[in-house]
Order: C-alpha cells, then structure tokens, then sequence
C-alpha cells in the first residue's frame, strides 16, 4: 500500500489536497483597505475591528499585518478574542466591545486589555476593580444612540459626569455604534450624531469614537478622534448604492468530486426541490452548510429559471447552484460550460473574481458579514502578502 503523503502547510493547517474547499486570503489587500480607510478618516485614528476571528480572516493573521500597516488600536467583542489579539500585537491598545463581566478584571489587566463599559453597573465594578488595584486603568464607555442593544442610554450618558466612579479609571474612549450607516440618507445617522455630540459635549476631553466602515464615508459628520471599521477591510462594500472603493481580500475556491448528466424532469438534491426541465449537467462540489456556506442559498425550483440562490463561477462562467445546499456538498448545474471545460478535480469559485463576499450574502438572503464571519474551519486557508 502506498502511504499517502501531503506537504504540511507553514501554518500547521489543513493541507489543500485534503480539503474540501481552499480559502486565499490576501493580506496586503487587507493593509491596502486599512489604509484607504485611513485616508478617508479625515485625520481620525484608525482602529481595526477584528472581532469574530477578523471576520473569519484569521485573528493571528490578520492583527499582525493590520500592525504594519500601522494600526495601533483594535476592537474584539470577546476577552477571548482580546487575549488572542495580545498574543500577536504586545504594544496594541486592545478594546473588548461586548463589555466587562463579573470577576473578570484581573484578566483585563493582566493581558493590559480595555473593557467598554455599557452600563452603570459596568462602570461601578471597573471603578471598585480599578480603587481595588490602586490604578487608573483605561476603559471605553459605550452610549447607546438607537441600537437599543448595548450601551448606556442617552439620559444615562448625559448625566455620567456627575458620577464619582469616573475619577477611578481612566475613561481612554468614549463611543456609540450607528443603526443604518450603510444607508448614507436614513435620517437615523443625523439623529444619532446629534445625540452623541450633546453627551460628547457633556464629557469635554475624552477621545470620541462613532463611525464604523460605512459611517466613515458619511457626510457632514463631526471630526472623530478614532474611527472603527470591520466589514470594508476584510472587502465589503461600505457604501452600497455606490462602486466598492475597497480591494477583495477573501477567496473561496472547491473541488468538484462528481459531474453526471440528469435528465428532464429529475430532481437533484434532498427533498427533490430543483427540476431539470431539459437534459442538464450536474457538478457536485466538496463544501456545503457545515462549512459555513448557508443552506438559504439553495436553488428550488426548474433549471433555467431567474432563481435567487447561490452561484459559483465554473471555468470563469456563472453557474446556478442546483438544489438544496447538502452539509458537505453543494450540487451546480454547469450545463452552460462547454463539456470539455470542466472534470472531476477541478476547483469552482465561490468567492472571488466578480463573486463578492456581498453577492454571495444576497444571493443567500443574509449580508456579506455573515458569509465571512461563517467561514469554516474545514478549508484549507492559504494566505498571501503582510510583509508591509
Ligand atoms: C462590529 C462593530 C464595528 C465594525 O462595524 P463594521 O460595520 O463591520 O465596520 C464597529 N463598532 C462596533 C461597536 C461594532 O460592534
């Protein structure tokens, strides 16, 4: 019996031959997007949101490339998240969104980590933690301006400076988070910009902090001392009605495993919800919901149709998914693509070339952030640039 031998990636992970699907991910495109960010920001500080792994990217890989394009604040929502981020940027400044719970201050300090701070109780165990410590440590406060989700209240946030616990810590950022960014002429951003300039003029001298990746290309907003993109540096389009100013950096490539015609009126997939109304050509390829890629996208209904579902490209051609997407394997109707285009083994794009990571979260009824940040952890993830 030959022993089957496959090269080991550098990164320790899963070799391409033996996965299902191979994610490239592009760190220079990522520091591009930092900063082409940076250069909207209006002489605002860029921060990196890197929550949620870098949105899938890779916490590990992603912080220390944002780190030489010159990114020198980060924001997670987990402690965990936090700890990993230390690991590979010891001088960061590092916040932890989702907020301070009971019992963790130690940690917080240990790692040099910032919480922010969302409620009153929040704000009294940092203090009572920070009296404890005999130290000023630094934290954000966190107001909620519309979300109704995290953070205090507008009415809380007016009369924080009359609060004795903020002479306990040092209060590094203050900030709220916009609804409906995205939608550059929802009166919403106004609203909340006028609410967060009232407490922000409440609390002269703490750093403010409002706009996430599309806030930063609002209009006829204040000038912020730091701004907090995620979504537009990992490639998504931070301004939807218009082109997307910023670089690709996610690739999804798979394999396929089987081709086969079917004929008319046969169905494919579970549940026989997709119908072949002629002879059609079938590629099965080797990802499918458990590796994150969801089952909305599902093709139900007879091939040719206009049908909202998933599309991969197959020899640079688009190709409707055919069917219900299975847990490992997602069938593809390839008829279009001349017979002699496609085999077994070759690689399908799902992600990539004129696929963006927002076509595919529409085309599955969800968003872009969605698909990324549900990236599997079966691919084999194979990484380019992040030398500058
Ligand atoms: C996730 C998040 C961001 C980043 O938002 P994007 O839309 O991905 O740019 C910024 N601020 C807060 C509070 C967040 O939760």
């Amino acid at each position: 019996m030959t022993k089957l031998h496959l090269p080991t990636p550098a990164s320790g992970g899963i070799p391409e031959q033996a996965a299902g699907g191979v994610l490239h991910i592009d760190l220079d495109a990522l520091a591009s997007n930092w900063r082409t960010l940076r250069d909207h920001a209006g002489g605002a500080e860029t921060a990196a949101v890197v929550k949620a792994n870098a949105y899938g990217t890779g916490i590990e890989k992603a912080v220390p490339a944002l780190s030489k394009a010159g990114c020198r604040t980060f924001f997670v929502a987990h402690l965990s998240e936090a700890i990993r981020a230390r690991t590979v940027a010891p001088d960061a400044t590092v916040y932890v969104l989702n907020g301070l719970f009971s019992g963790t201050g130690p940690t917080y300090a240990q790692f040099d980590l910032r919480p922010v701070l969302g409620s009153i109780e929040e704000i009294e165990e940092w203090a009572g933690f920070c009296r404890a410590q005999g130290e000023k440590l630094n934290a954000a406060i966190h107001v909620d301006t519309g979300m109704n989700r995290l953070g205090l209240t507008v009415a809380q946030g007016l009369t924080l400076k009359d609060r004795g616990e903020l002479k306990d810590f040092e209060t590094a950022l203050l900030m709220s988070h916009f609804v409906s960014a995205e939608e550059s002429d929802n009166p919403l951003n106004r609203q909340q910009i006028e609410a967060f300039e009232a407490i922000r003029a409440s609390l002269p001298g703490i750093p403010a902090s409002l706009p996430n990746s599309s806030g930063i290309f609002l209009r006829d907003k204040p000038q912020y001392a730091l701004v907090r993109p995620g979504y537009a540096l990992y490639g998504g389009n931070p301004t939807p009605d218009q082109d997307n100013p910023m670089r690709p950096v996610v690739g999804l490539e798979a394999r396929i495993v089987q081709l086969r015609w079917v004929e008319a009126d046969d169905t494919v997939g579970y549940n026989g919800r997709w119908l072949a109304s002629a002879k059609r050509r079938i590629a099965t390829i080797s990802v499918g919901y458990a590796d994150g890629y969801p089952r909305a996208a599902s093709a139900r209904g007879r091939s040719g149709d206009d049908l909202l579902a998933g599309t991969a490209l197959v020899a640079g051609q688009r190709c409707s998914f055919a069917g219900n997407v299975s847990m490992d394997l997602i069938t593809i109707d390839v008829t279009d693509v001349p017979e002699g285009r496609v085999k077994r083994g070759d690689t399908v794009t799902l992600i990539g070339g004129e696929l963006t990571v927002d076509e595919v979260g529409r085309r599955a009824g969800t968003i872009g952030y969605e698909i990324l940040t549900g990236l599997g952890s079966r691919y084999a993830r194979t990484y380019s640039g992040g030398q500058c």
